[in-house]
């Protein structure tokens, strides 16, 4: 089968990280089945893995928004061969310890991320658990289904750490493939609450006023009003000392971002007490993702008919669609096909 291949560390914006390589295809283990893929998002974790900052096991087929069709199932009951399903980010976590047992699985010491710990969906076959695996509601398409299981799963999971409540004002800080997700649910789920985008992007900024955002600007912009609960979602430093700043009173920032990248960590240096966390605000980060928030996201992506914008490219030019997330340059979530 042809997978792109990541071998070592490397530089997204200096060298093609993935190599196109034909290997044979995995064996489902027992509770396991084989996958053909036909679609894979393209996630700002895998430019963490690539860069370094979260490293996988070399070698590693990176993806972890994948949909497939099973052709094959070893001892598994839940599901059969024909059913088309999803995998996130969770692959396995070990089910018995007091963090699994409580529902926080995303927290097990033995928690295994697809595409780090094992590979994922760049290629044209994978394994999966079955009972890490899940149906895809009939009314998404492939490609609009493969963002909604990682930037939509843990959007819904950052949302629900916030705490929002109807009428809340929400901060949402960048507004890429979970941004343009988180604000959809907001619009259903609490239609009271005002949405206020912050992104240097002008074409998020005016995607974020077509989806019904109060108002959008730049990420030192000055907002019209106060946040309640905010989320970030960047890469950077500074939008948590904007965010902790615009926050009113009590307010809490929940930060979805597996890593943050180094070169503006210098700004934190201007983080002043009074300004920033007095008055009881809260800081609060969004680790991994349980089964729960993918299958109840599931369920309310359905009923509110959440449309993912997708930008494709075939499997083949993985290394561009991680450029291209790199450059920031193309809104909306990008999505690896399988032509075959
Ligand atoms: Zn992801
Ligand atoms: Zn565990």
């Amino acid at each position: 089968m042809k997978a792109m291949m990541l071998e070592k560390i490397a530089d997204v914006s200096k060298e093609e990280p993935l190599k196109q390589l034909d290997i044979s295809i995995p064996e489902p283990s027992y509770g396991q089945i084989l996958l053909h893929i036909s679609a894979c998002g393209v996630c700002r974790t895998d430019l963490d893995e690539i860069e370094g900052r979260t490293p996988p096991k070399f070698p590693v087929i990176l993806g972890h928004q994948v949909i497939g069709t099973i052709v094959r199932a070893n001892n598994v009951k839940n599901f059969k061969e024909g059913d088309r399903v999803g995998v996130g980010w969770i692959f396995h976590s070990c089910g018995e310890c007091s963090y699994c047992l409580k529902g926080e699985e995303n927290l097990c010491d033995f928690f295994q991320a697809t595409g780090r710990d094992v590979n994922g969906g760049y290629a044209e076959y994978m394994v999966a658990y079955s009972d890490f695996v899940y149906k895809i509601p009939d009314n998404f398409p492939d490609i609009e289904a493969a963002p909604l299981l990682c930037a939509g799963a843990i959007g819904w999971r950052s949302l629900r750490l916030t705490g929002i409540k109807n009428s809340y004002n929400v901060g949402l800080y960048g507004f890429g493939a979970s941004g343009h997700i988180v604000i959809q649910i907001i619009k259903y789920l609490y239609p009271e609450s005002s949405v206020f985008v912050f992104t240097r992007s002008k074409d998020e900024q005016s995607l974020a006023h077509k989806l019904g955002a109060k108002w959008a600007g730049n990420i030192t912009d000055e907002p019209p009003e106060l946040m309640d609960v905010s989320i970030d979602t960047t890469p950077a430093y500074l939008p948590v000392i904007q965010a902790l700043k615009n926050l009113k009173k009590g307010g809490k920032l929940v930060i979805n971002a597996i890593r943050k990248e180094p070169y503006d960590k210098d700004v934190l240096k201007n983080i002043e007490y009074e300004k920033h966390l007095w008055m009881e605000k809260e800081i609060k980060s969004v680790a991994n993702v349980t089964r729960r928030d993918i299958a109840e996201f599931l369920q309310i992506a359905k009923k509110i008919q959440i449309k993912p914008q997708v930008h494709t490219y075939p499997l083949q030019k993985a290394n561009q669609a991680l450029k291209d997330l790199k450059n920031g340059n193309i809104p909306g979530a990008k999505v690896l096909i399988n032509n075959e």
